[in-house]
């Protein structure tokens, strides 16, 4: 068994949550840094993190780190490492992303094309070759300079995590998977609660807590560029992590998920994708405006993502409308909300103080994800 160095980014805030998810598989960690956690695992490892990590936005073997400063030690660096154990002769490879953080090397393309050089200078000695055709497998490669410290990495994932599969029809606004995911795992919400998206969109939040609730791993139905570098990771460790993700879901669980949404365009474009992810049994959707939310139940969880105010015509509603949102919420029984959003004053429309106050970046945008917690419900038995 190959065993690497594993890389997985998630977005920034949100680490701890990844964390939790790594360790529960099993694997040690090494490092968590803003926007990433390094662990320790084998080839079974990248395919189960590919597979089954909700948080994470892609996982990556670690190639090496080293310092630079200069163009030279970029180059000089990237050429030190090991690139053959990775690439074969026919291999296509390129750098898909640099990022830079408080470092000397800051551009992009610049840091790309050097570290390509390198790269193909380093094979032609150990090849032979003047030429590469790269007509082969694809090895995106991705780095990240921290104070001049360059850590190289080999994106295994391809199309992002985020991208479970299941969400052909979006909406306006749609959040990211993996971001849902997280906001869900950060809330004590587990199958045996309700839980209610009164501003559901394309259904995210109930299909990912659907997913959850019936042990579905978020990417059981996708594909991942390693799946064909048998050099690195053996086929037989990709069968074996879907067949034991097969095993692994129950579909018979009973829940009480909820998703609501005023536009009738966006409850059937929920279904939709709730079909494609195979939950659409365990998820009541539903055209229905905030201002008719109301449950019987007590002890639910709102967790939603409502309008923030993208466009101008939306923005002068927002102070009726998250006035309704704290009208609706006190009149639930016992409830906890949870809810993510770029708009500034929420707190202050919705009449409403608080527990936690958690800053997230979603892409470059910052937003609150505002944390309502409501009692717990007695123990049974
Ligand atoms: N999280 C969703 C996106 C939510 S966007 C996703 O991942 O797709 C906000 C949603 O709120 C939109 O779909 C919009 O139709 C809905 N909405 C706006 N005003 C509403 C209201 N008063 N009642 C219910 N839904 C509303």
């Amino acid at each position: 068994m190959r065993k690497y160095e594993i890389i997985a980014p998630c977005h920034f805030g949100l680490e701890a949550v990844l964390k939790r998810e790594i360790i529960d598989l099993g694997y040690d960690i090494l490092s968590v840094e803003d926007g990433r956690i390094t662990f320790y695992g084998d080839e079974e490892a990248v395919c189960r993190a590919n597979v089954s990590l909700r948080s994470a936005e892609r996982i990556l073997i670690k190639i090496g780190s080293f310092k630079a400063t200069t163009y030279d030690e970029l180059f000089e660096g990237t050429k030190e490492l090991p690139w053959e154990s990775y690439i074969p002769k026919d291999g296509k490879f390129w750098v898909a992303k640099a990022a830079s953080v408080k470092s000397k090397l800051f551009s992009p393309s610049d840091i790309q094309s050097i570290m390509k050089k390198a790269m193909v200078e380093r094979l032609k000695g150990i090849y032979h070759m003047s030429w590469f055709q790269e007509d082969g497998e694809s090895f995106p490669i991705r780095v990240f300079l921290m104070k001049d410290e360059v850590t190289v990495g080999l994106d295994t994932t391809g199309e992002s995590l985020h991208k479970r599969g299941y969400r052909k029809l979006t909406a306006k606004a749609p959040i990211a998977e993996n971001l849902a995911a997280s906001l869900i795992m950060l809330t004590p919400w587990n199958r045996e609660r309700i839980l209610v998206d009164p501003f559901c969109g394309s259904g995210t939040f109930p299909i990912e807590a659907a997913m959850m609730a019936a042990n579905m791993a978020p990417g059981m139905n996708r594909s991942f560029t390693a799946e064909n570098w048998d050099h690195i990771v053996e086929k037989k460790n990709w069968y074996d992590c879907i067949d034991e993700a097969n095993d692994m879901v129950d579909l018979s669980v009973e829940t009480d998920i909820q998703g609501y949404d005023i536009d009738p365009e966006m409850v059937y474009i929920a279904r939709e994708n709730a079909k494609l992810a195979g939950v659409e049994r365990l998820i009541h959707f539903q055209q229905r405006p905030l201002e008719q939310l109301s449950h019987p139940k007590k002890y639910g969880f709102i967790i939603t993502n409502p309008p923030y105010g993208e466009r101008l015509e939306e923005k002068e509603n927002l102070p009726a409308l998250y006035r309704m949102i704290g009208e609706r919420y006190k009149a639930l029984d016992a409830w906890s909300m949870y809810l993510i959003t770029a708009y500034e004053n929420a707190e202050a429309d919705m009449g409403l103080k608080a527990t936690k106050n958690r800053k997230i970046y979603n892409g470059m945008m910052k937003t609150y994800y505002y944390q309502f917690m409501g009692p717990k419900p007695p123990k049974r038995g």
